[in-house]
């Protein structure tokens, strides 16, 4: 069954002690609320065992990112398994800020999202292209390299660990949101690749969620679409009351 879900990409923001009060405030928040959107918190590292443990399955706790080794000598990295390690059930693979500060290309992520798979992480992956890829009509091709080369080793069953969120990489903090036809046309577009390679059931199943300066004021319209299975939301995630009327939203 396909899945409603809303996560926050908390990005490198908020200490220790801020978190573990966002958690309370959030906890309380999604108490009140009749949303039964499933509800993911991409934190730092820093924050995953903490808020693990402060979730009482009200959310679950998402890394940013995982190293493509398993173990040993890469200091500062992080593997899938230390993620598992902590409780945290997600991890955001290929987000636009990683490729473009750490380079990362399609062919790492077909190695990080099979670690995360092996330590039963669902992975949220991340495709998206750029102004001029829109602006010169390439938009498709480069959503369908990003899907084809990351992830369409996965076999069907593998396929259910993992959700997909289509982030225009021009409306990421930028305040620009892709229209709602504009997100419609991409999910459909990506959902339509799924069936060419999985068939329809598992093409029906995937959840995809957009991503892009959404916020409580367009979030509605955008899941409206028959396509939109929630969001991936950054900037907005980082006010419980912003988030929640994201999450109510749905
Ligand atoms: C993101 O970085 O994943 C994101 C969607 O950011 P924002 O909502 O701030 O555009």
């Amino acid at each position: 069954m396909r899945k409603k879900i809303v996560a926050g990409n908390w990005k490198m923001n908020k200490t220790l002690e801020k978190g573990v009060s966002f958690s309370d405030d959030l906890k309380q928040r999604i108490n009140a609320s009749d949303s039964e959107a499933i509800v993911v918190l991409g934190v730092p590292y820093i924050h995953l065992d903490r808020m693990a443990h402060l979730s009482n399955d009200l959310y679950s706790v998402s890394a940013q990112d995982c190293s493509t080794k398993e173990s040993g000598a890469f200091t500062g990295d992080i593997s899938s398994s230390m993620i598992a390690s902590t409780g945290a059930q997600y991890v955001i693979l290929g987000h636009s800020e990683r490729r473009a500060y750490h380079r990362e290309n399609n062919a790492d992520l077909a190695t990080k999202v099979d670690r995360c798979l092996l330590d039963a992480l669902t992975v949220i992956y991340c495709c998206g292209e750029q102004l001029e890829e829109r602006e010169a009509n390439t938009h498709f091709e480069v959503i369908k390299s990003q899907l084809s080369e990351a992830l369409f080793h996965l076999t069907a069953e593998q396929m259910s660990s993992v959700v997909i969120a289509y982030e225009p990489v021009w409306a990421i903090g930028t305040g620009v949101t892709a229209s709602s036809d504009q997100a419609q046309e991409m999910h459909a577009y990506i959902r339509s690749l799924f069936e060419e390679k999985y068939g329809k059931a598992i093409s029906d199943d995937v959840s995809i969620l957009y991503g892009g300066s959404c916020k409580p004021s367009n979030a509605e319209e955008l899941f409206l679409k028959e396509d939109v299975d929630g969001g991936l939301i950054g900037g907005a995630s980082l006010n419980p009351s912003d988030f929640i009327q994201i999450i109510d939203a749905i």
